[in-house]
């Protein structure tokens, strides 16, 4: 059996102090999406267990406090992430109420309106909020169609009366773009024939939409003068770790990662991406 519990003890009130600062902001994510991860690798489900308790404090759903006031908003992390329902980012990450600041949208990528969210957050809760994460995952619709539309120019005709979701796969192309360059920077031009080219560029370009749409995040952030920290991540559905994907063994990759600084840190993540052993095994085995 598979349990989790959201606790309050009035006689034993948690200690949730929030984090000080952006790199205790990334340790407590690793940490709830590590504790999320391993809840399911206890071998048979059927099987009982101890459940998973996770304190929280009811002042942050209104609970206990000054009757009649809403409970301050006080996350203490930004996310973009996808609006895929596989990827459900409080649980992902294992927080709370009032924890995280979330936008979600198809492909996590940064039209106005998510900039504006972000923004917001970053100048209103500027006191609370010690990071922020983009979230891509893997086999993501959104970048699926983006890369279909890239090989196949008749596919992206298809989009054409459709002009919101033609939106969507327009800021994604660019990532993928990078994503194939690296793959024949790094592996040949004979990449493109391999069976696997499709799939290999489909999850290469999530790992760097990911990235790019922190890279600009970051910039942007900066010209409106405000300072924040921004990291990326890419969400695994099967082993359920955020990870950078390079290798084919989920647990060496977990965790979250600096937005790339400059153009040259961005190439050379995606070249890190292309050669990486991840990518490797889907062009040899799909
Ligand atoms: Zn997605």
């Amino acid at each position: 059996m598979i349990e989790i519990v959201f606790r309050y003890d009035p006689d034993n009130p948690p200690n949730l102090d929030d984090p000080a600062d952006a790199a205790e902001a990334r340790l407590l994510l690793e940490e709830g999406n590590r504790a999320f991860a391993e809840l399911f690798d206890n071998g048979d489900p059927a099987k009982p267990s101890k459940p998973r308790v996770l304190p929280f404090d009811p002042s942050d759903w209104g609970v206990s406090g000054i009757e009649g006031r809403p409970p301050a908003q006080e996350p203490f992390a930004a996310v973009l992430g996808c609006a895929d329902a596989r990827v459900p980012i409080e649980i992902v990450f294992e927080q709370g109420c009032n924890d995280l600041f979330v936008v979600r949208v198809a492909g996590n990528v940064m039209g106005s309106e998510c900039l504006g969210s972000l923004s917001y957050a970053s100048h209103h809760f500027a006191k609370t909020i010690k990071l922020t994460v983009v979230l891509g995952h893997l086999h993501c619709g959104a970048v699926t169609a983006a890369v279909d539309a890239y090989l196949d120019p008749a596919h992206y005709l298809a989009l054409a009366p459709d002009y919101p979701l033609r939106t969507i796969v327009d800021r994604i192309i660019p990532a993928v773009r990078a994503a194939a360059l690296a793959l024949e920077s790094t592996r040949g031009a004979g990449v493109t024939a391999t069976p696997g080219y499709r799939e290999a560029l489909i999850e290469a370009s999530v790992i760097v939409n990911a990235a790019w749409n922190a890279f600009s995040l970051q910039q942007e952030i900066a010209g409106r003068g405000h300072q924040m920290a921004v990291v990326f991540g890419v969400y695994d559905l099967v082993s359920r770790y955020v990870r950078l994907p390079l290798h084919t063994e989920a647990a060496r990759d977990r965790g979250l990662h600096p937005a790339p600084a400059t153009n040259d840190e961005f190439w050379e993540l995606a070249l890190r991406t292309a050669r990486g052993e991840f990518v490797g095994h889907l062009l040899a085995n799909t």
